[in-house]
């Protein structure tokens, strides 16, 4: 069986220490194993990063950036197995892979600008013959753990920019889907980085936790679910480091009676079904507002997901693919069992998806459920499946109360023709990323990503231009060049 390892110092390491099988989640077989690095390797990954700093730290910042600009290049050229190795470890459809690499491939195109970013702030003359400037300093070792959701994209909100910005990297990413990380990272190496400024250890909370007890790992950048984000957070800044987590979501789209109500049933149905439901951004719940919205909402659901079709990922006709794991699929069902027994209508049951050739698939079915209330389980945990839920509510204010009362402030929308409700809801709505008859207002790479309350601890979004803060600390520089010969005496006052 293929064993995938580490990446330190550029070379692939697979020596053997623990192992974990990684399945393919359309077969239900095992793909291939992954090691689960030890202390001594993360270790070792960490001494490379640091060995790597000093040279890379004093490398142009142009020429870091064009390293990254053959990295784009080489992205695109092997999307294609890139996106197999995603398919085939996670179960996303081959055109959602490649929309998931599109996004990594842009974080990459905003780094190649860094050295525009780094060029920091100059004043003359801020006192007699005093030039003053601040300037951007990369902060040495930094360390990224990421969730499986997005194999390709994640990782690459983090490492070009941190790198770009001159710090090396320990990047730890999800131990379910590694083949397509291991690959992205080789080709970074054959784009020309050094050894040692990118490593990557594959692994556990043994890793996790070595990364952030280790004195030399100076800041984390953290995505994953919010138990574990906020874990990280308290630790990463008792251990002095400085520490961005993003977590999870229960994402709400108000759907308002004037609203458009087959374009507002398109959009939900990929927000909500696509990739399985399992992103971070997924429209998971529907709030329909006013007497009729519900019924209308609810019909048209039903009828528009009689065509969804859930299936293997090499099948490009298919809408989207299976679960991750065979555990998940069972705490997704879970989830659809509670909120049948709470006392909700299940009118579309995705619990026995028949999918012809796939026996063993963590398959799900698209589920629709009606009359969900906020007190169902189903409503206040994430459920990270494909399932909409639908709350029926009377006004507008209900609907906002509701989406500010829950715990997760990741992603928002509302469809409504009416602009002045649109502008109030955008205004005041307690969530980090927010839509307007746009289902997934996932920002681009210019904009920063980041949730609001428990999805997201710490100051700094992702990626963009929170990136650039995230992974420099600035350093103001106060300087004066006395005219040769000129003493100036003693100044006891502060100076001003
Ligand atoms: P997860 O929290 O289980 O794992 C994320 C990372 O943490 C992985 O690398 C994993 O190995 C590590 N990890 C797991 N348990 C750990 C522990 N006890 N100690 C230390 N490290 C540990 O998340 P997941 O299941 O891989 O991903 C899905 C979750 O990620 C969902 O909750 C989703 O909403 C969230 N997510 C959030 C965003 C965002 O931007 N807010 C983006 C993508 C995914």
């Amino acid at each position: 069986m293929n064993l995938v390892g580490h990446l330190i110092h550029g070379e692939v390491i697979t020596n053997s220490e623990r192992q974990q099988s990684v399945y393919n989640p359309s077969t239900g077989e095992v793909n291939t194993e992954v090691a689960l690095a030890s202390h001594e390797t993360v270790e070792q990954a960490i001494a490379s990063a640091q060995a790597a700093f000093p040279a890379w730290r004093e490398t142009p910042p142009a020429k870091r950036a064009r390293v990254m600009f053959r990295f784009k290049q080489l992205l695109e050229e092997r999307a294609d197995d890139i996106c197999k190795l995603i398919g085939q470890e996670h179960g996303k459809i081959s055109h959602d892979a490649m929309g998931e690499l599109q996004r990594g491939i842009e974080n990459v195109e905003y780094a190649c600008g860094a050295p525009q970013l780094l060029k920091g702030e100059h004043s003359r003359n801020v006192g007699p013959g005093i030039d003053s400037w601040s300037e951007f300093q990369p902060l040495g070792v930094v360390a990224g753990i990421t969730p499986f959701n997005f194999p390709a994209m994640v990782p690459l909100w983090m490492y070009p920019m941190a790198i770009v910005c001159g710090n090396t990297f320990v990047l730890k990413p999800s131990e379910r889907n590694p083949s397509s990380v291991m690959l992205v990272a080789q080709l970074l190496h054959e784009a020309g980085l050094p050894p040692g400024v990118l490593n990557v250890v594959n692994g556990d909370k043994e890793a996790v936790d070595c990364l952030l007890e280790s004195p030399r790992v100076k800041a984390v950048s953290f995505v994953g679910s919010t138990p574990i984000a906020e874990s990280i957070y308290v630790k990463a800044n008792a251990n002095g480091k400085r520490c961005q987590a993003l977590g999870g979501a229960k994402n709400h789209a108000i759907v308002m009676p004037d609203a458009d109500m087959d374009n507002a049933v398109n959009q939900l149905l990929g927000a909500a079904f696509g990739s399985s439901g399992e992103r971070c951004m997924a429209l998971s719940v529907a709030v329909a507002v006013g007497e009729t919205a519900g019924d209308v909402l609810v019909e048209k659901m039903k009828n528009a997901m009689a065509t969804l079709k859930v299936g293997a990922f090499c099948d490009a006709t298919n809408d989207f693919g299976p679960v991750i794991t065979k555990q998940h699929q069972e705490k997704v069902l879970g989830f659809i069992n509670s909120a049948e027994a709470q006392g909700a209508n299940v009118v579309v049951d995705g619990r026995s998806p028949q999918v012809p050739g796939y026996p063993d698939g963590f398959f799900v079915g698209g589920t629709l459920i009606d009359n969900v209330t906020p007190q169902m389980t189903s409503y206040q945990e994430e459920i990270f499946g494909p399932v909409l839920q639908v709350v029926r509510v009377k006004t507008m204010q209900e609907a906002m109360r509701l989406i500010d009362d829950h715990e997760y402030g990741n992603g928002t929308c509302i469809f409504t023709r009416d602009g002045e409700a649109a502008r109030y809801f955008s205004d005041h709505i307690q969530v980090g990323m927010v839509g307007i008859n746009v289902p997934l207002p996932v920002p681009v790479s210019y904009h920063s990503f980041g949730g609001w309350k428990r999805s997201l601890f710490g100051d700094l979004h992702a990626y963009g231009p929170d990136a650039m803060r995230f992974y420099t600390k600035r350093k103001t520089i106060t300087q004066r060049w006395p005219s040769a010969g000129v003493r100036e005496g003693a100044e006891f006052s502060f100076p001003s």
